[in-house]
C-alpha cells in the first residue's frame, strides 16, 4: 500500500486549532485584551458590534510591533513571551502559546494597525483566512489596533452555532469584567453598537469593582488581607447580608489572571458557613499572588483552571483570611439568625390567604366535558386550581377544554374522571378526605389500589409551574398594584438580564415603573408572588437565567416559570393543614402532567395493596 500520511498545510492546521481557541466572539475579546495587557498598554479600548459577530476591535497604547513582528505574530507558535520551556515556570504574561492570533486569522477577516515608539510609520496588515492580503506602511498612533470582522466566515457550522447578539454580548461582558477587574491600573473603554458601556479610569481595586458593578457595591465590600510566604491574599468579600441567590459576583484572580477554582470557592463558602442561608452565594473578589513557579497554568487556552503546588495550604489560608475579615469587620455579631423567624417558621400560607381573594372565571368551562378534574375544596395556598388544558389555549384554541373553576361544586367521589387521570395505571383516588402529612415532607392519601405518597414540594412546584407558564403564554397574569413602588438594586449586567426577560415578567403580572442602570422600580407584582419575596425571586431568576441562557421565547418562559415555582413552592419541613393538603393533591391531579416535577423528579409513588401484602410475609 502506498504511503498515505501527509502533513496538514498550515492554514488547515490553524483552522483546526482555531476551533479550540476561538469558541465564540468572547474568546477573541479575551485573547486580544490579554495581548494588549502583555504589550504594556495602560489604556485599552474595546469596541464591538452585534455581539462581536460584526466587529471586535481592540485598540491599545502598548509597545506595538515592527513590520516583521506584525507578520510573524500570525504564525502559529510565534510568541515574544517565552523562549524556552524554563520560561513556563516564571510566566509574567497572559499569553505564551503563540496560538491566538494564528487561530483568529484563520477564521476571520483581520486588520492590524501597529507602530512602535521608534518607528515613524506604522504598518497596516490585512489577513483573511490565514492569507495576508495587504501590507502597507501607514500613519498610526503608537500601539496596536486589531480589527476582527466576519468571525467564522469560513466555518458556517460555527457561525450558525452562535447565540443571539445579546447572549454573545453578555459573554463578552463577562470576559471584559474579568480583565478589567484584574487590572485597575489600566484604563478601559468598552463600546457596544456605538454606545459606551464602560468607561473605567485608572484606579485601585476597590474603585474598579465599584466602577464595574455600580456605586451600591461600595458599602457591601469587606477587605481581605493576608500575607504569608506561600500566598498573598487581598481583595474583598461582600458582607453576608448582601449574599445573593445568583452566583454573579465571584472572582478569583491568581497573579492577576482570572481563574475558576471549585476548590478555593469551597474555602470561601465554608468561611461564610452559618452566616448566610445555604441557598445564597457570597460575593467575592479575591486576588491571590503566588510565586509563578508554584503554579501550573500550562493548560488549555480556553480553560481557566490552574494547578497550585500546595493547594491545601492555599485553601486553609484563604479560609482563615476570610473568617478573619468577617470577624474584624464585626459583621459576624451583626447577624442574628435566631431573630429571623422566617428561617425557622414553616411556610406561612395562612398569611397569604389575605392577599388572595380572587374570582376566577373559566370561560371555557363545559359542564358536559368528559374530563373533569375534581376537587372538593381548595385552599388559597394553591390558589389557581387547575391548569388543565392551558397549553391548548395557547397552541390553537380549538382543542379540548379542561374544566377549571368549579371545584368547590364538584364532589370527589362522584367523579368519573379519576379513571381517566390514572388510566394508564388503572388507579383511582378513592377519597381525598383522608390526607395526612408525613415528616412535613410527604402527603399521604389513598387510591383504589392502595396508597399514594406525594412529595409536597415537588407537587406544589408542578402546580405553580403550569400556572405560571399558562399566565406567561396567554398573557393573563393578574397583577397586584403595590402601594409604594419597590426599588431593587442590581448590577448593570443583572439589569440587562431583567430587560431580556421583561416580556415574560410583564405577562406574569409584574409591572415596572423604571428600569435604570443600577436599579429597577416595581409597581406591581403577580398575585402569586408576595411582595416580600420579589427580590428573592428576581435574584433567583437572574441566576438561573445566567446558568442556562435560553435560546427562544418558549424556553425563556419555561425558565421563568420553573424558577418562580421553585422559589415559591412549599418546602420540605413546612407544615400544611389538612385543607391545604387536600387542595394541593387536587390541584396536582388537575395538572396536565402530574407525575413529574418541572425538574424531572417523580412527584409521587404508589404503594399497592399487593406491595403492602408482601411486606407482611
Ligand atoms: P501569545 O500572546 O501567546 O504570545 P498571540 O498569538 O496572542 O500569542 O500573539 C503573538 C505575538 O504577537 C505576541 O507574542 C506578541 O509579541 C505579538 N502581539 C500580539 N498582540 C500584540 C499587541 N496588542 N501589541 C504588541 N504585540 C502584540
Ligand atoms: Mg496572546
Amino acid at each position: 500500500m502506498a504511503d498515505i500520511i501527509q502533513l496538514l498545510p498550515d492554514h488547515v492546521a490553524n483552522q483546526i486549532a482555531a476551533g479550540e481557541v476561538v469558541q465564540r466572539p468572547a474568546s477573541v475579546v479575551k485573547e486580544l485584551l490579554e495581548n494588549a495587557i502583555d504589550a504594556g498598554a495602560d489604556a485599552i479600548k474595546l469596541i464591538i458590534k452585534d455581539g462581536g459577530k460584526a466587529l471586535i476591535q481592540v485598540v491599545d497604547n502598548g509597545v506595538g510591533m515592527s513590520a516583521t513582528d506584525a507578520r510573524l505574530s500570525f504564525e502559529r507558535h510565534a510568541t515574544s513571551k517565552i523562549k524556552s520551556a524554563d520560561d513556563l515556570f516564571c510566566l509574567h504574561t497572559k499569553g505564551f502559546r503563540g496560538e491566538a492570533l494564528a487561530s483568529i486569522a484563520a477564521i476571520a477577516h483581520v486588520e492590524l494597525l501597529t507602530r512602535t515608539e521608534e518607528e515613524e510609520l506604522g504598518v497596516q496588515l490585512k489577513i483573511e483566512g490565514s492569507k495576508i492580503s495587504s501590507q502597507e506602511p501607514i500613519v498610526t498612533p503608537k500601539g496596536t489596533s486589531f480589527c476582527i470582522k466576519n468571525l467564522f466566515f469560513n466555518i458556517p457550522a460555527r457561525r450558525n452555532f452562535l447565540k443571539s447578539n445579546q447572549v454573545e454580548f453578555r459573554h463578552i461582558t463577562d470576559e471584559f469584567h474579568r480583565v478589567a477587574l484584574a487590572h485597575p491600573d489600566i484604563q478601559f473603554h468598552f463600546y457596544n453598537n456605538g454606545s459606551e458601556i464602560f468607561h473605567l479610569p485608572k484606579s485601585n481595586y476597590r474603585q474598579r469593582i465599584v466602577n464595574v458593578f455600580g456605586s451600591k457595591t461600595n458599602e457591601k465590600l469587606v477587605p481581605v488581607e493576608e500575607e504569608t510566604q506561600v500566598v498573598k491574599i487581598s481583595g474583598f468579600i461582600s458582607k453576608p447580608e448582601f449574599s445573593k441567590k445568583s452566583r454573579g459576583e465571584q472572582f478569583f484572580f491568581v497573579n492577576n489572571r482570572f481563574i475558576k477554582s471549585p476548590y478555593l470557592h469551597h474555602a470561601v463558602v465554608s468561611a461564610f458557613e452559618g452566616l448566610i442561608k445555604s441557598e445564597n452565594h457570597p460575593g467575592y473578589f479575591l486576588y491571590l499572588d503566588v510565586d509563578p513557579a508554584s503554579i501550573d497554568i500550562n493548560i488549555h487556552p480556553t480553560k481557566t483552571e490552574i494547578k497550585f503546588d500546595d493547594e491545601h495550604t492555599v485553601y486553609a489560608l484563604l479560609r482563615s483570611a476570610i473568617k478573619h475579615a468577617l470577624g474584624q469587620f464585626n459583621v459576624v455579631p451583626a447577624l442574628d439568625f435566631e431573630a429571623d423567624q422566617n428561617l425557622e417558621t414553616p411556610y406561612d400560607y395562612k398569611a397569604k390567604l389575605a392577599e388572595v381573594p380572587r374570582v376566577s372565571v373559566d370561560a371555557s368551562f363545559n359542564p358536559f366535558a368528559e374530563e373533569t378534574p375534581k376537587a372538593s375544596h381548595r385552599s388559597s395556598a394553591y390558589e389557581k386550581p387547575s391548569t388543565k388544558g392551558w397549553e391548548n389555549m395557547y397552541v390553537g384554541l380549538e382543542s379540548k377544554v379542561g374544566k377549571e373553576s368549579d371545584f368547590s361544586s364538584v364532589s370527589f367521589e362522584s367523579e368519573t374522571i379519576t379513571g381517566s387521570i390514572f388510566d394508564n395505571q388503572a388507579e383511582a383516588i378513592d377519597t381525598v378526605s383522608t390526607t395526612f402529612q408525613l415528616k412535613r415532607k410527604y402527603i399521604v392519601t389513598t387510591i383504589k389500589s392502595g396508597m399514594i405518597i406525594i412529595d409536597q414540594s415537588r407537587a406544589h412546584q408542578r402546580v405553580l409551574y403550569e400556572n405560571f407558564l399558562k399566565n406567561i403564554t396567554i398573557k393573563e397574569g393578574v397583577s397586584q398594584q403595590l402601594l409604594f413602588p419597590l426599588q431593587l438594586n442590581f448590577s448593570s449586567t443583572e439589569v440587562h438580564i431583567i430587560k431580556e426577560i421583561i416580556d415574560s415578567l410583564i405577562n406574569l403580572g409584574f409591572a415596572f415603573d423604571a428600569i435604570e442602570e443600577e436599579y429597577v422600580s416595581i409597581s406591581g407584582v403577580p398575585l402569586l408572588v408576595p411582595e416580600s419575596e420579589v427580590g428573592m425571586v428576581l435574584d433567583q431568576l437572574i441566576s438561573d437565567y445566567q446558568m442556562d441562557t435560553p435560546e427562544d421565547s418558549f424556553s425563556q418562559s419555561d425558565i421563568v416559570a420553573k424558577t418562580l415555582s421553585k422559589t415559591l413552592a412549599v418546602k420540605t419541613g413546612e407544615q400544611l393543614d389538612s385543607e391545604s393538603q387536600l387542595a394541593l393533591v387536587n390541584n396536582l391531579f388537575a395538572c396536565k402532567e402530574f407525575k413529574i416535577s418541572p425538574f424531572n423528579k417523580p412527584i409521587y409513588i404508589t404503594l399497592t395493596g399487593e406491595d403492602i401484602d408482601k411486606k407482611f410475609f
